[in-house]
């Protein structure tokens, strides 16, 4: 005798009440779809720790702060559907624009003048856009764990702050998942193959790098020439290179606690990385 768990597909604020309601160990994963190998690490380790499974596929355009990269933001959504059944997930919520942005659209939420540094300082609105949708999710599904992942760790950083101090739920952070050695990504998918190498070829020179910083004191002026150099060697165009304390994001200049950070241009498309 088989027995069939079909996976529910939630659209409207309804779908989601009726379907949650009286669930109490809920697990959520938010993504924007195009889902890859880190999507399913997040998943896999909620389906272990929760009754209960639910995955976000939302573009979040108000997280954007260019219309032309919101865009050209891959979506795959059938295929998106396809895995998560295969995963035995137990709820995907794909909501339109409308049921998650009813009324004002611009985010009311201010991120600390301490807190604007690394992509908050390029990406203007970006984290106020995203703890936006962090919080209307977390008020709509009330989930016990939210798992995100270390591949952005300063998203990963404000929406654990932002989050566990408004509401009963544990944001769980997950490891970065990579292919040879380069952390997988949505936007990697509008990476030709030369483009793909090169980054990879910058991870591994990172990588590298920062082993080598064990031990090394005052690093600072030698993570700034890491960043000159990088430029020259790729001709990719850093936004920023700092090594920053894991706990508070505060500039570090060892090794110990710490993390290098980068941010580049390849052929248009920004890529973020940390390790
Ligand atoms: P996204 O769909 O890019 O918004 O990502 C959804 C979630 O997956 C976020 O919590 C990301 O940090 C996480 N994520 C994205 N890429 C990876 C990766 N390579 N390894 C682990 N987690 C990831």
């Amino acid at each position: 005798l088989k027995c069939f768990i079909q996976m529910k597909i939630l659209v409207t604020n309804t779908d989601l009440n009726e379907a949650l309601n009286g669930l109490s160990n809920i697990g959520f994963v938010p993504t924007m779809g195009s889902l890859h190998k880190g999507h399913i690490s997040l998943i896999k380790r909620s389906l272990k720790e929760c009754d209960k499974t639910i995955v976000s596929i939302f573009v979040n355009p108000i997280q954007f702060n260019s219309k032309k990269d919101y865009k050209n933001y891959p979506r795959n959504n059938k295929k998106d559907l396809q895995l998560l059944k295969k995963l035995k997930v137990n709820f995907v919520f794909l909501p339109k624009e409308s049921v998650i942005y009813k009324t004002k659209k611009k985010s009311q939420i201010k991120i600390n003048k301490k807190d604007r540094i690394l992509c908050a300082k390029f990406r203007k609105g970006h984290f106020e856009g995203v703890l936006d949708v962090m919080n209307r999710f977390t008020k709509l599904i009330k989930p016990k764990k939210i798992f995100m992942g270390e591949k952005d760790f300063q998203q990963l950083y404000l929406t654990k702050r932002y989050i566990e101090k408004k509401y009963d739920a544990k944001v769980v952070s997950c490891k970065t998942i990579r292919d040879n050695k380069l952390a997988l990504s949505s936007r990697n998918l509008l990476l030709t193959r030369k483009y793909l190498n090169k980054a990879k070829a910058v991870s591994k020179n990172l990588i590298i790098f920062k082993k080598k910083l064990i031990l090394r004191k005052n690093v600072r002026h030698l993570v700034y020439q890491k960043k000159i150099e990088l430029s020259k060697l790729f001709d990719i165009k850093i936004e920023y290179l700092e090594l920053r304390k894991k706990r508070n994001l505060k500039i570090s200049e060892n090794f110990k606690g710490s993390k290098l950070f980068i941010s580049y241009y390849l052929n248009k498309i920004r890529l973020i990385d940390n390790f």
